[in-house]
């Protein structure tokens, strides 16, 4: 605030061009500082804020003190806040009882300093304010620390689990609050962008009914309606079809989702959404906008200037990388070989549906040893291949195998050219029913980008995967379910299709994936009530069943629903791209551990036998739960 009004005074006597009161000026700008300091602020710069053009000013800072350490007669304390640190200097020859009581400083004690910016004898290019240190004038304590449970630097000496419980202290870490202010710099950004092209940002409930849309619904029982339930939204799918029926015809909502499922490194019970929406538009049109967002967003935040992104059929991708969200940052797309191994005499091949192999390059060196642990790796529980098969292309031309008793020189030539492999590469080969082993083959092609360091986290690819099948059959319970959920509408062309041949149905569905991660996904949705109605038949709901959970929806369709497709996109993983990030928990405030469990508040907990009866929850969580079968 003061240097502000300095500023704006000595700007103003600047255009006067007016020597005689531009000396007055000054006086009267450092006179105000004074009083303004006198008159008592916390303080009147951040702790990352001062540089060499800051001398000799007067200034107040307070933060938490990082560190304080002891150098002959003067005492060195590291003062931080959100915006850096500045190193404060007391001195025992100028001020002996001001230096005896920084003596006593600990470590995360919260102080307010008076002092003067001056220039260091001792520079630290580190951080940005390492030329400068503030010569204390006076120190308060505002408020004294406990020794916390851990370093608070970069380099913490905090296991994960001390750091979750304390995250309130984790969070003060620059490591730490760099993700979130990366967080909030993407949301910021999504939010402009969006804006400008008409979007408007939309609540949606948060308290819902429950509805099948892939996982499990968190829900909430109601007091006011005994024995009935809420659900926490998955997505607010429905909502955002029901507001472009109301014709909202660009919608977007930044927006928690919660789906009870298992945690993985990329997975949070509640997480959050880009959640977008619009009408009168077709896929292209769709893709058009959100490529478009992604390439601003690594502009304005990276400066990386994106190429326009790659399509992919969802077939290619199986065929190719056996994933519907390949890394393209490195090649070892998979060959098929089936043809060429059968008829040896090898019955391993020769019963398998598919043959296929990837070629990793420049690794026919590898040894027995790290053989061994490849074929430890694909035999995992995690990927389930039977084996690994290997052929050495050597560089002197040699070809050997693990095979070699059933394939001759010039069968395995044919394998290595088929490949592209040359001399130097390695071939490795995994066999079975078609679908199971294209998923065992990614996994080891993913192992093997890993290995030869090919996933390099500043290497940005980007993609669509298209043409998404509309239903995935589950052999177990008989039954089609959605690929992506039941409102994506099928291609055109492929509506007949429904009737006899249900599999084969093309969704006009997409994904974005950026370096193997599914970023975001969406589709173009049925705005046609007869046509939904035919969707929740496919997948096997009776009219009833349809009409009870979906009515509402079907019912707004037959009042002019427009055209209309959407997306959205996984903030938390978005974040944690462009954070280089291996696990999406470090870009959120304060996250779930891998059981649920958020350790600094100790939730989930047990609740008061009470508010289960005001609830009309006649369970008792001490008593063995009956499992319904
Ligand atoms: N609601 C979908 C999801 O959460 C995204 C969409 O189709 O727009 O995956």
């Amino acid at each position: 605030m003061v240097q502000y009004t300095e500023q704006f005074i000595l700007l103003l006597f600047f255009t006067l061009k007016n020597g005689k009161h531009f000396i007055f000026i000054t006086y009267l700008c450092s006179l105000i500082r004074s009083i303004t300091i006198i008159i008592y602020m916390y303080r009147t710069n951040t702790c990352g804020e001062l540089r060499m053009t800051n001398l000799n000013q007067e200034v107040i800072l307070s933060g938490w003190v990082q560190k304080a350490r002891k150098f002959g007669g003067m005492i060195f304390v590291d003062l931080r806040d959100r915006y850096g640190i500045t190193q404060l200097v007391f001195n025992q020859d100028t001020n002996a009882e001001l230096c005896n009581r920084a003596a006593k400083l600990g470590r995360e004690w919260v102080i307010q300093v008076k002092g003067t910016v001056a220039e260091r004898s001792n520079k630290n290019p580190n951080i940005p304010t390492g030329d400068i240190e503030i010569i204390s004038s006076e120190l308060a304590v505002l408020n004294p620390s406990e020794t916390p449970p851990f370093t608070i630097e970069e380099d913490t000496d905090g296991g994960d689990d001390l750091r979750m419980k304390y995250r309130y202290l984790d969070l003060r870490r620059s490591v730490v609050r760099s993700n979130l202010e990366l967080r909030h710099q993407m949301a910021f950004a999504t939010r402009s962008y969006l804006n400008e092209r008409q979007f408007m940002e939309v609540e949606t409930p948060v308290l819902i009914g429950s509805t099948p849309e892939g996982a499990r619904d968190f829900i909430v029982p109601s007091r006011m309606n005994p024995g009935e339930f809420y659900a926490l939204p998955q997505s607010p799918q429905l909502f955002k079809q029901l507001l472009m029926v109301s014709g909202f015809d660009r919608y977007f909502q930044i927006v928690k989702c919660f789906r009870d499922e298992d945690l993985r490194a990329d997975r949070q019970p509640e997480f959050t959404q880009i959640d977008c929406e619009m009408s009168f538009v077709e896929q292209e049109d769709i893709l058009g906008i959100f490529e478009g967002l992604t390439k601003y967003l690594f502009k304005t935040i990276k400066n990386i200037d994106l190429p326009d992104f790659p399509r992919m059929s969802y077939a290619d991708a199986m065929r190719l990388y056996g994933s519907d969200k390949p890394d393209t940052r490195f090649g070892m797309q998979f060959v098929e070989i089936k043809d060429l191994t059968a008829g040896k005499g090898f019955g391993v091949f020769d019963g398998a549906e598919y043959v296929g192999a990837i070629c990793v390059e420049g690794a026919a060196a590898y040894t027995r040893k790290q053989l061994d642990e490849l074929t430890d790796f694909v035999k995992r529980p995690q990927v389930g291949a039977k084996g690994l098969i290997y052929v050495r292309y050597d560089l002197d031309g040699a070809l050997k195998s693990s095979v070699d008793k059933f394939y001759s020189v010039e069968d395995l030539q044919k394998w290595v050219e088929r490949a592209g492999a040359k001399p130097g590469d390695l071939l490795l080969v995994l066999c079975g029913e078609t679908e199971k082993t294209q998923k065992q083959l990614s996994e080891l092609r993913l192992e093997m980008g890993a290995r030869l360091g090919l996933r390099d986290k500043t290497k940005y690819n980007c993609l669509w995967v298209v043409d998404f099948p509309l239903l995935e059959y589950d052999e177990p319970l008989n039954r089609y379910f959605a690929k992506h959920h039941p409102f994506t509408s099928p291609k055109p062309e492929d509506i007949p299709l429904l009737e006899t041949n249900p599999g084969a149905v093309r969704a006009n569905a997409y994904d974005m994936v950026i370096n193997g991660v599914e970023i975001g996904g969406g589709s173009i949705r049925i705005h046609n009530s007869e046509l939904q109605k035919k969707m929740f038949s496919v997948l096997g709901f009776s009219d009833e069943q349809a009409q009870a959970q979906f009515g509402f929806l079907m019912n707004a369709f037959k009042y002019g629903a427009p055209p209309h497709g959407g997306i959205a996109f996984g903030l938390d993983r978005f974040v944690s791209i462009f954070a280089g990030l291996d696990s999406i928990r470090d870009c959120i405030a304060f996250p779930k551990n891998n059981s649920g469990r958020d350790v600094m508040i100790d939730a989930p907990s047990t609740v008061a036998q009470e508010q289960l009866d005001e609830l009309n929850l006649k369970i008792n969580p001490h008593e063995t739960p009956v499992t319904n079968t």
